[in-house]
């Protein structure tokens, strides 16, 4: 498989690689910085070159085992050198989205012990659905309260690879049931230090105060004891980033 380089560096914004295998379509690489959706994380766009021009890159997923990047232009030729970048305004949204959502899944869970049954995120916004019976307006304010004091008090984000039996004695921390915990010899967890730790594959920024400020956009009933929320960012001052 493709040299996944966004999992230890995400803040890696130009790529050099070669070409593996490509269609009419699409382009599969030795290595990669662009991220295929997946895990509520959208797909990143960006471009490459090579011998026979610029390819715009549309769309990357991973398929049979493949990283695929969908382009648009001349296809690249098998064995030739390309060189890129991601967008890097569209990939540091998603970021600090993505980043949000675990510390709104870290409040919900120390508030009301509720677990998240899905999320999706944008470039613009983000939602989380999770367990929880009543929802009320001092909650959603509990929620963003503690979540906003996440985002103040800047914690390192960081990710770590542990054996599977690691991440077993670390379930209570990442919250998932020991039997759903992936079969697989080395798993990936995203933490934000002293505050929550998930099993992840997507791309966050090193430190929560990154995100900027978090407000709710939606509050919605899914169903008696589904609750989805919908949140928008404040871009962080300088300040908080120096
Ligand atoms: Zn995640």
């Amino acid at each position: 498989l493709t040299e996944q380089l966004y999992l230890t560096d995400s803040y890696r914004k130009e790529l050099t690689a070669i070409v593996e295998s490509v269609t009419e379509a699409y382009v599969v690489l030795d290595r990669t910085i662009f991220y295929p959706r997946g895990g509520g994380q959208p797909s990143d766009r960006g471009y490459l070159n090579s011998k026979r021009g610029r390819v715009e890159i549309t769309d990357v997923q991973k398929e049979a085992g493949e990283i695929r990047h969908f382009f648009t232009g001349a296809a690249p030729l098998v064995g030739e050198e390309l060189s890129g970048m991601i967008d890097w305004e569209l990939r540091y949204a998603h970021m600090r989205h993505h980043t949000a959502l675990h510390i709104l899944c870290g409040a919900v869970y120390r508030l009301f012990g509720s677990t998240i049954t899905g999320s999706q995120i944008y470039s613009d916004r983000a939602r989380i659905d999770f367990r929880l019976e009543d929802l009320d307006r001092d909650r959603v304010s509990k929620i963003v309260d503690l979540a906003n004091s996440v985002v103040r008090e800047g914690r390192e984000v960081s990710q770590m690879y542990v054996s599977r039996e690691e991440a077993m004695s670390m379930s209570e921390l990442i919250r998932v049931d020991p039997k759903l915990i992936p079969d697989e010899p080395v798993l990936r967890i995203v933490e934000i230090k002293g505050f929550d730790a998930q099993l992840d594959g997507g791309t966050h920024v090193a430190n929560t105060a990154e995100v900027g400020k978090i407000s709710v956009s939606k509050v919605q009933n899914k169903g008696k004891s589904n609750k989805r929320l919908e949140i928008v960012l404040e871009r962080p001052s300088i300040n908080t980033l120096l």
